[in-house]
């Protein structure tokens, strides 16, 4: 069996008149993240741990914030082509881990519903999908309530 891991980082910042989408949950809050798509912080990040473990570099080079097409862009979109590129490249998605580091707003009730749009978009069980959220104890610019950031790895496997 052929195993390969990828990793992910994204950031985005907070800012008022913007919906806040993480994981294509759309989370009641007084802000939203800002970006040319949807700016899910937490879908860019499994995006981009995909994309590594396939060798294929990262999500920016496949969807340019540059262009058009993208802006307001629906980030379960963008994964489940992401997913399309795993499955062309011969793998399909063992499990991912990932992390959202927001110091605010509360988002325990949300997870499972992020976990199984991810485990849907990526065509796995929710159980190969892990999501976490943490603060960062006030520190640094989530800390402040500037922004959110998400790390991701993921593995892929060909038979
Ligand atoms: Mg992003």
């Amino acid at each position: 069996m052929d195993i390969r891991v990828g990793h992910g980082y994204d950031v985005h910042r907070l800012c008022e008149g913007r919906a806040l989408i993480l994981g294509g949950v759309n989370i009641p809050y007084s802000m939203g993240l800002l970006g040319h798509s949807d700016a899910d912080v937490l879908l860019h990040a499994v995006s981009d741990a995909l994309l590594g473990a396939c060798g294929l570099g990262d999500i920016g080079q496949h969807f340019p914030d540059t262009d058009p097409a993208y802006e307001g862009a629906d980030s379960l979109m963008l994964l489940r082509k992401v997913v399309s590129l795993v499955h062309e490249s011969g793998y399909r998605v063992g499990n991912i881990d990932a992390t959202i580091v927001a110091q605010r707003p509360k988002l325990m009730k949300d997870l499972p519903q992020m976990q199984k749009n991810i485990a849907d978009a990526c065509a796995v069980d929710a159980q190969r999908v892990n999501i976490k959220a943490t603060t960062e104890e006030k520190l640094g610019f989530t800390g402040r309530g500037e922004g959110i950031s998400a790390h991701c790895v993921a593995l892929i496997l060909a038979d």
